[in-house]
């Protein structure tokens, strides 16, 4: 899931100062589970909003609304009246939710309360950890499972490097060598050969370095949008 952490309150009322009516916009799905945006967030972040801008001076109005998935339209536009009589809307979505608001609703203004961290995993109560980097061209079979994209501090597809310390990476006693732990499970299933096997630079095309991303399935584009998206229309 993607997983985000709350901003300080005091960037937030910073940059909804000049807004008379807030909008504190929670969503239901990735940012609920890792407890930093969902509908409780939402009602304690406007409250708190409410009770700083009280000492303040401040003659703000701050309501809360959630919504299932601030990523796709079809859910913001239960909000849609809510969203459009708000001078400003305080997204508790990922980036993409966030974004979502102001494709949706161009003339809104959006201030984003959360910071979007990475695609993780909840490893015990209250920890999250990088699992996957979205690099488009997934490796994982190759180290038996573990990701060298996410979880190697350099990113390396040829490991471990010198820096692996009793299990650890370099950059910290407590973030764990992801090249020990593939060598490792190398190890138990027996693949340890496979280690000496060079992989060549990988495609970064799929990834971030060859711009923003986008994947049309063509079976699935309505023909009214065909051309919208690019692609030729199939009935004349
Ligand atoms: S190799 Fe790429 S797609 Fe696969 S888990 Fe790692 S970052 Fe994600
Ligand atoms: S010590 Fe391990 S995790 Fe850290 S950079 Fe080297 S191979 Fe990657």
């Amino acid at each position: 899931m993607i997983v985000a952490e709350q901003k300080p309150l005091a960037e937030i009322m910073d940059r909804t100062a000049d807004a008379g009516d807030v909008l504190v916009l929670g969503c239901g799905t990735c940012v609920t589970v890792c407890f930093a945006g969902g509908d409780k967030e939402a009602e304690i972040l406007a409250a708190s909003m409410r009770m700083k801008g009280d000492l303040d001076g401040r003659t703000q109005r701050v309501s809360h609304a959630t919504v299932q998935r601030q990523c796709e339209w079809e859910y913001l536009d239960s909000v849609a009246e809510q969203i459009g009589s708000a001078d400003t809307v305080v997204s508790l979505a990922c980036g993409i939710g966030a974004q979502a608001i102001v494709e949706r609703f161009p003339e809104s203004h959006m201030v984003p309360g959360l910071n979007t961290r990475f695609y993780g995993l909840p490893t015990t109560h209250g920890v999250w950890e990088e699992r996957c980097a979205g690099c488009g061209d997934c490796v994982l079979d190759y180290t038996d499972g573990i990701c060298p994209v996410a979880r190697c501090s350099k990113g390396l597809l040829n490991g471990p490097c010198g820096g692996t310390k009793d299990g650890n990476c370099e950059v910290s006693a407590d973030t764990p060598c992801a090249w020990y732990q593939i060598v490792e499970r190398m190890e138990k299933l027996g693949h340890l050969d496979r280690l000496a096997e060079v992989h060549e630079p990988k495609n970064w095309q799929a990834a971030r370095d060859g711009g923003p991303g986008r994947i049309v399935r063509e079976d699935l584009v309505r023909e009214r949008d065909r051309e919208a998206v690019g692609l030729e229309r199939v009935s004349a």
